[in-house]
């Protein structure tokens, strides 16, 4: 009686198992666009990290160039980045031999596991920041999902580019241009510029219809990296998060920047906190924006922060 009820028992156990791992979430699908032969974006889910979308929310790009491909950023896991390695292997099959990271956010990143074998770029301050940061946001994936991720590992750059510098090289036959301003969104961001496309990837430097993230911003010089975006002859932007962007809906981002960083100077001379300042502040192009509430908060503390500081 007792061997019949113990092997019930296990079988209603593997039951269960089977059950809850059929029920396990699955990736959302990335939405693909063509910018042209050979540029091509995968984007992204605009909503905050759940345990629903696995944390992917970024967008990630495939350059096919002569005789191998280039990918830009590779999401918050080595799960995430493999699914979009497949995604990848659709498109073309020349190997990836080089992995670009915008900067070190774990959801632009920690998918790099998921391409073993090629060479990882990045800025050199990004370098640094994903050997400090790495585990925190391994941690942070971990939490969200409520589970181990074994294979994702932090891998940092193995060439890295300095501040404040732009180098041109052409990488897999395909002219480009690694762009590091003094800081941005982080103070390790590197946008990448394609001359001959006239396209720009952005990273999280440019955001589309998505609330940006100010949480390791520098607002002063990201509002004047922004500034500079408008010089650049390009038709194309691929932001970190969101929709393509063109030239005028950066310069929509970049007044955005500018004008709430200028409420909240004359704020911080007027000697207001930062919650009487926000009382008075116009939001109505923030508010229409995916996640305004999960971040604008926070936003708005770092940015008076930031602000308090330069005007002691
Ligand atoms: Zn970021």
């Amino acid at each position: 009686m007792t061997r019949i009820f113990a092997v019930v028992m296990g079988l209603f156990l593997g039951f269960l198992l089977t059950v809850s791992h059929a029920g396990a979430a699955e990736i959302p699908a990335p939405v693909m666009v063509k910018v042209n032969d050979r540029i091509h974006a995968l984007l992204g889910p605009m909503e905050m990290p759940t345990k629903q979308n696995q944390g992917y929310m970024v967008n990630s790009i495939l350059l096919i160039g002569d005789t191998s491909a280039i990918v830009i950023d590779t999401g918050l896991s080595d799960e995430i980045g493999a699914m979009l390695a497949r995604h990848y292997a659709k498109l073309t099959d020349k190997p990836i031999k080089y992995v670009i990271n915008t900067h070190h956010h774990g959801d632009h990143t920690l998918g790099n596991a998921a391409f073993p074998g090629a060479k990882f770029l990045s800025s050199e301050i990004c370098r640094q920041l994903m050997l400090e940061d790495g585990p925190t946001w391994v941690s942070i994936l971990e939490s969200i999902n409520e589970r181990k991720f074994p294979n994702t590992k932090v891998i940092p750059a193995d060439t890295t580019y300095p501040k404040d510098s732009r180098t041109e090289l052409t990488l897999a036959g395909i002219k480009m241009v690694f762009w590091v301003p003094e800081a941005a969104h982080t103070i390790g961001d590197m946008m990448i510029w394609l001359p001959d496309d006239e396209v720009l990837l952005a990273g999280d430097v440019l955001v589309n219809q998505v609330t940006p993230s100010f949480r390791d911003a520098k607002l002063k010089e990201w509002i004047q990296t922004l500034a500079e975006v408008q010089n650049l002859p390009i038709n194309t932007i691929v932001p970190g998060h969101g929709p393509l962007m063109s030239k005028q809906q950066a310069a929509a981002m970049h007044q955005r920047m500018l004008s709430l960083y200028n409420d909240i100077t004359a704020g911080v001379k007027q000697g207001l906190t930062d919650n009487e300042i926000r009382q008075k502040m116009d939001l109505g192009e923030w508010i229409k924006l995916h996640n305004f509430n999960e971040q604008m908060g926070n936003n708005i503390n770092r940015a008076y922060l930031e602000i308090e500081a330069d005007n002691f």
